[in-house]
């Protein structure tokens, strides 16, 4: 473990958890429905959240996102991608305004206009292919596919430009939301979502990107540990949104993709940021940072949690010690996780429902199961936060995020956690 001496643990970002111990008799069993029980309070709540969010959308003006910002992340197109998702799940197409489903089809129109995108970035989250794949979600017609699928593929000319700097660095970051990483995981979502034989997205393509983000890593490594250096503004970070977190993450995802020799470089790469995890299980949110502070999807033991779970299953000889670094994330979400700050997805309550979920999914462990559900039912209050994030409404900072999240742990609850409905999964972040 990396110095931990003068580390300073933060006491004033997280509400003290009301439920600690308590746990199994607030919830009792979450599958089972009933008048009193928690699934029927959770399908209240998040029927009560969806219609604020259409109010917010369809009455309240100005408070859908306009074509200034037509990201996933705090943008137009994640609340476009919030509700094409609900409505895409069984019974749910009753609970969506007709006039929704006019603004998606009208989306569609906007991305095929070429209006929305800006052709710089790249990525899923905060770039165009965003809002190419929102789109292609939506749309059957298979004319407009071909044409979204096209634009998507055209973003591989920014992925491959070649910086003037005497370093031979290129403009183009790594990291999850604006870099390589938010592209590979925009084409590994489709190939998930479509799949087919031959696969949308081509093996030699993947290959070729996954190989350009390990090239780029071993390139920038001065220092010879880990192998892999990545940096964002200068900064080594290590989390979800900039850091290593994702980028492992995301190529781990990809490993069909890759060389042994890269899985190797990804496996110490991965083995050097465990060692930046603090005593209280949080992931510093750079290296060198002192501060245990920030339990957040995009900065510390939130996002982590889904990294090291992945380890977990690809190095089978090693699960074991990749899984104490996730239960060591677990304790430390469930303890200082309910954020004063917000209940949003990337530094909120609702992300860190998910990040429990993941541990829950993984381990079959119940109070695994209650915890993340606690923190669910605590996004029932949605609103109440200290902070009103700068887009209220959007699927990464605002109400979007909580509504999207309580609909999926419902649908996942409502069908016995089987299989037969869907899975939960962090929205535009985790993948199958
Ligand atoms: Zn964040």
């Amino acid at each position: 473990m990396a110095d931990t001496s003068s580390v300073v643990v933060d006491t004033e970002r997280f509400h003290k958890n009301p439920f600690l111990d308590k746990e199994i008799s607030l919830i009792g069993d979450p599958f089972v429905g009933g008048p009193s029980s928690f699934l029927e309070r959770l399908k209240q709540g998040s029927t009560l959240l969806l219609e604020t969010l259409t109010r917010n959308v369809l009455e309240e003006n100005n408070r859908m996102p306009g074509d200034d910002d037509y990201s996933v992340y705090t943008g137009k197109s994640g609340v476009i991608l919030t509700y094409h998702w609900i409505l895409s799940q069984n019974n749910q197409e009753l609970l969506i305004n007709p006039s929704i489903k006019k603004m998606l089809e009208d989306f569609v129109k906007e991305v095929m206009s070429g209006h929305l995108l800006r052709k710089k970035r790249i990525t899923f989250l905060c770039g165009d292919a965003g809002p190419l794949i929102v789109a292609y979600l939506i749309t059957n017609d298979s004319n407009q596919r071909t044409e979204l699928l096209g634009r998507l593929l055209q973003l591989q000319d920014l992925v491959y430009a070649k910086g003037s700097s005497n370093r031979d660095r290129t403009p183009i970051p790594n990291e999850l939301l604006y870099g390589r990483a938010g592209y590979l995981y925009s084409l590994l979502f489709l190939n998930q979502q479509f799949p087919q034989d031959p696969p949308l997205i081509p093996y030699a393509l993947l290959s070729n990107l996954v190989s350009i983000i390990i090239e780029d890593g071993l390139r920038n490594n001065q220092r010879g540990n880990p192998p892999l250096h990545y940096e964002w503004h200068d900064k080594t970070y290590l989390g979800a949104a900039h850091g290593y977190v994702g980028i492992l993450y995301v190529l781990l995802k990809a490993r069909a993709y890759m060389k042994e020799e890269h899985v190797r470089h990804v496996k110490e790469t991965l083995d050097w940021v465990m060692f930046h995890q603090f005593p209280s299980g949080n992931l510093r949110s750079s290296v060198g940072s002192k501060e245990d502070k920030l339990i957040h999807w995009c900065h510390g033991a939130a996002g982590a949690i889904f990294l090291f779970l992945e380890a977990s299953k690809v190095f089978e000889a090693e699960k074991e010690r990749y899984l104490s670094c996730t239960l060591a994330c677990g304790g430390v979400i469930w303890t200082r996780g309910i954020l004063k700050r917000s209940y949003s997805l990337c530094h909120g309550t609702a992300g860190n429902a998910y990040s429990l979920m993941a541990l829950y999914k993984h381990t079959r462990d119940l109070i695994w199961l209650q915890r993340s559900c606690l923190f669910s039912q605590w996004c029932f209050s949605w609103g109440n936060s200290t902070r009103q994030p700068d887009r209220p409404i959007s699927l990464f900072e605002g109400l979007a995020g909580s509504v999207y999240m309580l609909h999926d742990f419902h649908n996942f609850l409502l069908h016995n956690g089987d299989g037969s409905g869907s899975t939960p999964k962090f929205p535009s972040f985790e993948l199958d």
